[in-house]
């Protein structure tokens, strides 16, 4: 088995460990009928972005690295540094890099946009970690592809990314019930379900923390960490606003979202008009 191989089989391996997992032990109860229907087209978007991964727009991180590591070019190609310390700063900084990515996502209306595909979901389980908008998709694959070659990140270096890039999202997104004294253990380094959790309340103050995909040392240090939700995490609403949303349980409602104005977008522009002498 080759190594693009490998790397492709790694999604579907995570979905699948962690979608057993969730099964096994579920944090929340899940409501059946409902909960397949958002399940099935958060699984097409995943199928539909893997197309486009791989025809549209076919850019491969590890290409990226290679041909850094050719060209002489990135960080780590001018100062080498031992292989165990070289992975490990660039998982760091890539890291920290996807925490900043995040908040802009928050914070910069038209990324918001596209990113508000992701919190639309109305329950969160293994199935929302693939939920991205293609768009928000490719910006951030750029975004990656950029740093690994200022970097000059090895090819094994983001080897180990990619990897966590796939187990972190798949777990913190998993249902999934930990033993208490394993969650307090875990966040000392790692969002565990729980602290991703609460990244997806409807209430915007607490979607406004916890943007660590994997390493939760940056919403500590950088006062961006809710310890808990407020309503509880068997009683909590995830998701956004029911009345400022449109339905987006759909895959054609997620790829059209970010291209629609919500109801209370409308209803902010038409007070702004008539506010106008
Ligand atoms: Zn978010
Ligand atoms: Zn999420």
């Amino acid at each position: 088995m080759n190594e693009a191989t490998l790397i492709s089989l790694l999604p579907f391996g995570c979905f699948c460990a962690f979608l057993m997992l969730q099964i096994l032990f579920p944090r929340r109860p899940m409501p059946n009928v409902w909960w397949q229907t958002r399940f099935i087209h958060n699984l097409s978007l995943f199928l539909l972005n893997a197309v486009i991964a791989r025809f549209v727009v076919p850019l491969s991180l590890l290409a990226v690295a290679a041909s850094s590591y050719e060209a002489g070019f990135g960080l780590f190609n001018l100062i080498p540094a031992p292989t165990w310390l070289e992975v490990l700063l660039t998982v760091i900084v890539l890291d920290f890099s996807i925490y900043v990515q995040h908040v802009a996502t928050h914070k910069i209306p038209l990324l918001w946009r596209l990113h508000k595909v992701h919190h639309a979901d109305r329950e969160m389980d293994v199935s929302t970690a693939v939920r991205f908008h293609p768009v928000e998709l490719v910006l951030s694959t750029g975004y990656k592809a950029v740093l690994i070659a200022l970097l000059g990140a090895s090819e094994m270096a983001v080897a180990v990314f990619v990897l966590l890039l796939f187990v972190g999202p798949a777990f913190n997104h998993s249902n999934l019930q930990l033993a208490q004294w394993l969650d307090k253990l875990l966040r000392f380094v790692i969002a565990t379900p729980d602290v991703h959790r609460t990244h997806h309340s409807v209430y915007r103050r607490e979607q406004d923390t916890n943007y660590g995909f994997f390493l939760i040392w940056w919403d500590k240090w950088f006062d961006t960490y809710t310890e808990e939700p407020m309503d509880g995490h068997a009683k909590m609403n995830i998701g956004l606003p029911r009345d400022q949303e449109s339905e987006q349980t759909r895959i054609d409602q997620m790829l059209l979202a970010p291209f629609i104005h919500s109801k209370a977008e409308a209803r902010q522009s038409k007070a702004g008009a008539q506010k106008k002498p």
